[in-house]
Formats: C-alpha cells, sequence, structure tokens
C-alpha cells in the first residue's frame, strides 16, 4: 500500500468489545488494527478475536516497563506471541528488549522499542542496535518531553514506524508518512488513547487526511506555548482540502523559541502562525520582515521562501477591521476620535495597541506586571495605567489582549464599570464566550468576539500562504460553528 498505513489500537478488555471496535476502526477507515492483549481480562480469547477479523492485525502484549499492563515472563510471552501467531495474526509486537527466536508462524514482526517516559539520549544507539529480519518493521516509540525531543527525533535515521509520545510529538504522528513512515497508531475515539498524545482515527482521516501526505506535501503550522486551544489546525485544513491545496497545517508547540529555526527546517515548513508567548520574541529570528512587524515589534505570520523566514503581522489590520466594524454599527463618526483601553503587554496587545494608534485612537494600556505595560507604552508612544486601576476611566473601546478567560472563569475587566456604548473585542476565542464579553453584552456594549477576531487574522494569513483569501462560505460555516 502506498502512503501512511493508520492502525487504530484497541485496548478493550474482552473478546466481543475487541470484535466490536474493529468493526468500528474498519467503518472509520483503518488500514489495520492493534490488538492489545494486555488489556484483556483473558488473553485466550485471541484466537476468537482473530477468526473472521474484518482487517489486519497487529498483535500486541505490551510489558509494564514498556508502558503496557503485561507483568509475565518471557516464556509466558512467547508462548502467547505464538499462539497468535498460529491463530492468524498479520503482525506481532515483539519488544526488542526482550526478543529472541520464535515460531512465528506468516506472522510479520514488529520489533519494537517503548519508552514511555522520555526520548533516550542513545537513543541513535539502541536504533542501530535493533537487528530486524527481512521483512521486519521496527518501531520506535518514545516521550517527547520537549521540542528539543522532537528535533532529535527528526534527525533519527528513519525506522518504519516512528512514534512521538506527547503533546510535543503531535506533528510526527500526522507528518510521518511524509518523512517515509510505513504506519501511523490512532484511537478508536476520543478519550481511548492507548498512549499519550494518540489521535483518533476520525482526526487522522478528515481532518488530516495522513494517507494523503507525501512528500509533495507543504506542511503549516501554528508555533507557541500552548498551541492546544489553537483552531487554526481544524481551519486551515479545510481550507487546503476545499481549495484542492496539497497541503497541511499541525499544531507545533515551541517551549524554546531559540528553537525556531531548526524546527522549521526539520519539519520543512512553508509557514507558521507564531503564538503565544513568542510574538515579540520570534521577531529577532526572522530575515526579512514587514515594515509594521519592525514598528509593531510583533510577527503572528512567517512565510518560508528558499529557505528565509519572512514575518508578517495579520492580529493588527485583523483587529483594527473588527473594531472599526463594530464601532460603525453604533455611530459613523470612526474609532480615530475614539480612546481605547488595551488590557494586557504580550504580543497581541503590542499589535492591538500598535493598529489603534496607526488609526489615530488614542491608546492607554494597561498589564498585570506594571513594567511591562509602561515599557511597551514606551516604545509605541502612548499612555499605560496602573493594573489596579484599569476600569477608573473606561474609555470608549476596551481590549482584551490578556489570557484571561481562557480558563472561562475570570474577566480582566470590572464588571460594574461596563457602560452600553462602550466598543469591546476579546482576543481569547477559546472559550468562545469569555466572563470578559458576556458581562460587557449584559451591559449592552458593542461586542466582537475572539473568534471573529481569529476569522480575520487567518483570512489575511492565508493570503499569504497561499496567494488567496480564505473562500467566504468557509468563513461564514467556521464562525457559526
Ligand atoms: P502573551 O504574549 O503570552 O501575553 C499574555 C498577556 O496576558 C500578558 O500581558 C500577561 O500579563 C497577561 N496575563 C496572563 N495571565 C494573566 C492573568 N492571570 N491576569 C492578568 N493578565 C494576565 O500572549 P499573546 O500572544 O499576546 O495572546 C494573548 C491572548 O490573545 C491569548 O489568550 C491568545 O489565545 C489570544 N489570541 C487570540 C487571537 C485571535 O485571533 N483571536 C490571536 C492571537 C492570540 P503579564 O505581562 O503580567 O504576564
Amino acid at each position: 500500500m502506498d502512503g501512511t498505513m493508520i492502525c487504530v489500537s484497541l485496548c478493550a478488555g474482552n473478546g466481543p468489545d475487541v470484535r466490536a471496535g474493529m468493526e468500528e476502526a474498519r467503518k472509520a477507515g483503518a488500514d489495520l488494527v492493534e490488538v492489545r492483549a494486555d488489556f484483556l481480562h483473558d488473553r485466550n480469547e485471541i484466537r476468537g478475536i482473530l477468526e473472521g477479523k474484518p482487517l489486519p492485525v497487529l498483535v500486541t502484549l505490551r510489558s509494564a516497563r514498556e508502558g503496557g499492563r503485561f507483568e509475565g515472563t518471557d516464556d509466558e510471552l512467547f508462548s502467547f506471541l505464538e499462539n497468535a501467531a498460529s491463530a492468524g495474526a498479520d503482525l506481532v509486537d515483539v519488544e526488542w528488549r526482550r526478543s529472541r527466536s520464535f515460531s512465528r508462524g506468516n506472522s510479520r514482526v514488529v520489533l519494537s522499542f517503548h519508552d514511555p517516559a522520555g526520548t533516550p539520549e542513545d537513543l541513535s544507539d539502541i536504533c542501530a542496535r535493533m537487528q530486524p529480519l527481512p521483512g521486519d518493521l521496527v518501531k520506535v516509540a518514545v516521550r517527547a518531553r520537549g521540542t528539543s525531543d522532537l528535533l532529535r527525533l527528526l534527525a533519527l535515521p528513519k525506522p518504519a514506524i516512528l512514534v512521538a509520545m506527547g503533546e510535543f510529538g503531535e506533528p510526527l504522528r500526522i507528518l510521518y508518512g511524509r518523512y517515509g513512515g510505513a504506519m501511523t497508531f490512532a484511537s478508536l475515539r476520543e478519550g481511548e488513547e492507548t498512549a499519550p498524545g494518540q489521535l483518533s482515527i476520525s482526526r487522522l482521516v478528515e481532518e488530516y487526511r495522513v494517507r494523503e501526505i507525501d512528500a509533495e506535501t507543504r506542511i503549516y503550522g501554528v508555533m507557541g506555548n500552548p498551541v492546544s486551544h489553537s483552531r487554526s489546525p481544524e481551519l486551515f485544513n479545510r481550507v487546503f482540502r476545499h481549495l484542492g491545496v496539497n497541503a497541511r497545517y499541525v499544531r507545533i508547540p515551541l517551549d524554546d523559541p531559540s528553537l525556531f529555526r531548526k524546527g522549521v527546517n526539520a519539519l520543512d515548513l512553508s509557514g507558521v502562525s507564531v503564538t503565544l508567548p513568542h510574538k515579540s520574541a520570534l521577531v529577532a529570528a526572522l530575515d526579512e520582515f514587514d515594515p509594521a512587524v519592525a514598528e509593531m515589534g510583533a510577527v503572528n505570520t512567517v512565510v518560508v521562501r528558499d529557505g528565509r523566514l519572512r514575518g508578517f503581522n495579520t492580529d493588527a489590520p485583523g483587529a483594527v477591521e473588527a473594531i472599526r466594524e463594530a464601532a460603525s454599527r453604533r455611530s459613523p463618526r470612526g474609532i480615530s476620535v475614539e480612546k481605547a483601553l488595551v488590557l494586557g503587554a504580550g504580543g497581541v496587545a503590542r499589535a492591538v495597541a500598535w493598529g489603534l494608534l496607526k488609526e489615530g485612537t488614542r491608546v492607554v494600556i494597561a498589564n498585570r506586571t506594571l513594567d511591562r505595560a509602561e515599557k511597551l507604552a514606551a516604545e509605541l508612544g502612548c499612555d499605560f495605567l496602573p493594573w489596579e486601576r484599569r476600569g477608573d476611566d473606561a474609555p470608549k473601546i476596551v481590549v482584551n489582549a490578556t489570557r484571561m478567560g481562557m480558563e472561562g472563569t475570570e474577566s480582566p475587566f470590572p464588571a460594574e464599570r461596563w457602560r452600553e456604548e462602550m466598543i469591546v473585542l476579546d482576543a481569547v476565542y477559546t472559550p468562545r464566550w469569555t466572563p470578559f464579553l458576556r458581562e460587557a453584552k449584559a451591559a449592552g456594549a458593542e461586542t466582537v468576539d475572539g473568534v471573529a477576531l481569529f476569522l480575520r487574522q487567518a483570512n489575511l494569513q492565508c493570503l499569504r500562504f497561499l496567494g488567496r483569501p480564505i473562500p467566504p462560505e468557509l468563513l461564514q460555516g467556521f464562525e457559526s460553528a
């Protein structure tokens, strides 16, 4: 078969549930299933499970030291694997550290190494020492604890199956086929993962279309820390599919901004959305930038051409456009005559404040850490306020550019200070309805949620990435979802 095979890993405790899982996996588009026999209450059920299987089956009895539940002896392990092979298992998993010769019948072997705790320093040596027989597949599955682990894994001579567990490994789970990988593992449903960071089959098939990824597929991603809240993969993968562009968009957690360029090169990225907390720090990593990026000191879009990184900022025009439109629903005066309070002093606050100042709006910055508000205000040439006084003189426009609200509990603005004539923008978009927006709306203010900002800046980003905007029907579908 061409492309990456998707193997759904099943961890049910009894034969009927495993068989039901196999059928469901087949319908969901799996190429094969892994039966995790260490989860079976009665391992003798393996023969019945393999009888009449709807898909090829990999049988695995994972040892406790490699992250599974099997605590038995080597004799028990190999007697079970021989039984599974004679019952028709297409593949059997043999842990390299326990491997010995056994009667494998017609089964192929997946010779595996797992480290659920981390990425061992001597992983290259381990890979070199794993000696597969002809036809065997080598599987290496380790936990990527940070961006540097992911980069080390990308630099390895590529085994047939390379699994990077944990959120830092997600790009590899999706993209490994692009680097020649034979197989990726999926859970049957969200919440039924057999290893940390495993994605569900529906996401691999529908959102990421991993089987169609090939050496020509262009890769884009959102880099920041955290990135789990980002809806950019959902949006851009829909756009690529809709436009018939051979590209995918993934989440790439970046815990150390100094690894940015290495990450871009190692993953062969064509473009990056930069997110918190790196929007300012990564300006220094660019080769070229739009003059606006230099002026405001924040980048959220990087386009890679011939190995050179070119930075843009779409947050600033996206936010100004959204605020201008909301203001025009209330009054024709425009926003140049107004005063705006920008809460926060991070990358988004910087971009929004800069954009509003360019419009002629008077801007005041308030931030939890006073020094950062003072520094940003000095750099942009505007006023600042201590955080405690942010509600004192509430201006017409109020923007939340802090992370407050991402937990869905706190608002950065005092509820009693909202007034009906205010124009309010929240940059937070997961969740969509934050306490900040709910309270502003309850007071009658004109509100713009983070999704509206997200879509505006993503549309401008799409122009940079692909040279064309997001089709309006996709924008509308996303907005109303
Ligand atoms: P950032 O550079 O990390 O800045 C975070 C800001 O939040 C800082 O000003 C920080 O204050 C403040 N903050 C964090 N926790 C706080 C708390 N508990 N109380 C008060 N202030 C707190 O982040 P960013 O890149 O500017 O992003 C800011 C927000 O915008 C995030 O929620 C992000 O998800 C969202 N965002 C939305 C879009 C969109 O399209 N809708 C695009 C990008 C980002 P200190 O300086 O005191 O730490």
